[in-house]
């Protein structure tokens, strides 16, 4: 899936060398092989790190016989990811209720309302394997509350990944409980700007316009607090819905204006569901999740067909950042949600210092 871009000007002179091997080697009359001109490509990886054309190495403007050489715009690549979670919420509520910025990114974006969480449907060790793509016999975050002597997660998480490959990353969160997923130095930035979602959106947004990490998890509060104090989908937690939305909106009109989102890939999920007032797990309206994506090569209005679970979020985030993903990782990079235009997906990274 991964694609490997050369530069115009790189893409011209192997096409230059390539002919010159096919008259070479060809008897005459032979056809060239329909799939022959593929390798070339493939075997300029070096050029796949300089893809933006410049008046100074672009391609002539035109060709011996005469006629323009056609323009070929780049499609968008996914220049970062940005993760959003949402707390408790439940996919029948997002899917029912008007909600304009939701809409906006599942209506142009891949869905499903039949996501799961882990077993384990509580905050703290649900939130750790979305971000790791471990469970909880991996990645050792049993508890639900912010323990200090407990320490970190035992796992890799995707920041430490990003990390590694020199990406900044940040995290804008409403409970404190889970910095235990932030071992030191796994992430540039961790800030918890209030409990409830308008200031964690908006210390989010102005970052993102202002920084541009390729990788921020940001995570709002708001509707698995009025779940637990006045029941999942009662009008309270209907309207905290409603207002989480709003928040959402700061975030999404932020990346709109700064022009960050036509190069962003949104995913929006949350922890867990709930019923009455708790969440135990034990049922399935406890684990059913949103999960949704909207990005450069993501499917519009698209449902998707497989099953999805918040271990796939750790893998898809990694996918499309170009970042290597871990062979015991429970999770599966959703490749279903892309077009099946070639993605353009980033150039890896080099490796900086060694994954912990
Ligand atoms: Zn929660």
């Amino acid at each position: 899936m991964r694609q490997l871009s050369a530069s115009p000007t790189a893409r011209w002179a192997l096409l230059a060398i390539f002919v010159a091997v096919v008259v070479a080697v060809l008897p005459v009359g032979a056809e060239p092989s329909a799939g022959l001109p593929a390798p070339i490509v493939a075997a300029a990886p070096i050029a796949a790190a300089a893809p933006v054309a410049t008046a100074a190495n672009a391609p002539p403007a035109s060709v011996p016989d005469g006629g323009a050489a056609p323009a070929v715009p780049e499609p968008p690549r996914i220049q970062r990811v940005l993760i959003i979670s949402e707390d408790g919420l439940r996919p029948d509520i997002v899917s029912t209720l008007r909600l304009p910025w939701h809409e906006s990114l599942w209506q142009r974006g891949s869905y499903s309302w039949k996501a799961r969480t882990i077993r384990t449907a509580s905050t703290l060790p649900s939130h750790a394997a979305m971000l790791s793509g471990f469970d909880v016999e991996a990645h050792g975050l049993t508890w639900n509350n912010w323990h200090p002597s407990r320490g970190y997660i035992k796992v890799p998480t995707i920041f430490d990944s990003a990390i590694a490959h020199g990406m900044k990353t940040a995290m804008f969160v409403g409970k404190s409980k889970l910095r235990h997923i932030v071992p030191p130095g796994s992430v540039d930035v961790f800030e918890r700007p209030g409990y409830y979602c308008k200031r964690v959106a908006e210390d989010a947004a102005a970052y993102l316009v202002a920084v541009k990490p390729p990788l921020t998890f940001v995570h709002f509060s708001d509707p698995d607090e009025a779940g637990h104090a006045s029941g999942w989908a009662s009008e309270k937690y209907k309207q905290s819905v409603t207002h989480s939305d709003r928040c959402l909106g700061i975030i999404l009109d932020a990346l709109d204006k700064s022009g960050l989102a036509a190069e962003t890939l949104i995913i929006l999920s949350a922890d867990h569901g709930g019923h009455n007032h708790t969440h135990s797990g034990a049922l399935m309206i406890d684990r059913e999740i949103p999960w949704i994506a909207r990005g450069p090569g993501v499917r519009e209005g698209y449902r998707i067909q497989g099953p999805v679970s918040t271990l796939d979020t750790a893998a898809t985030a990694l996918y499309a950042l170009g970042l290597p993903i871990a062979s015991g990782l429970a999770g599966k990079p959703l490749k279903e949600i892309f077009s099946e235009q070639p993605v353009q997906l980033p150039p890896l990274p080099p490796l900086l210092v060694p994954i912990p």
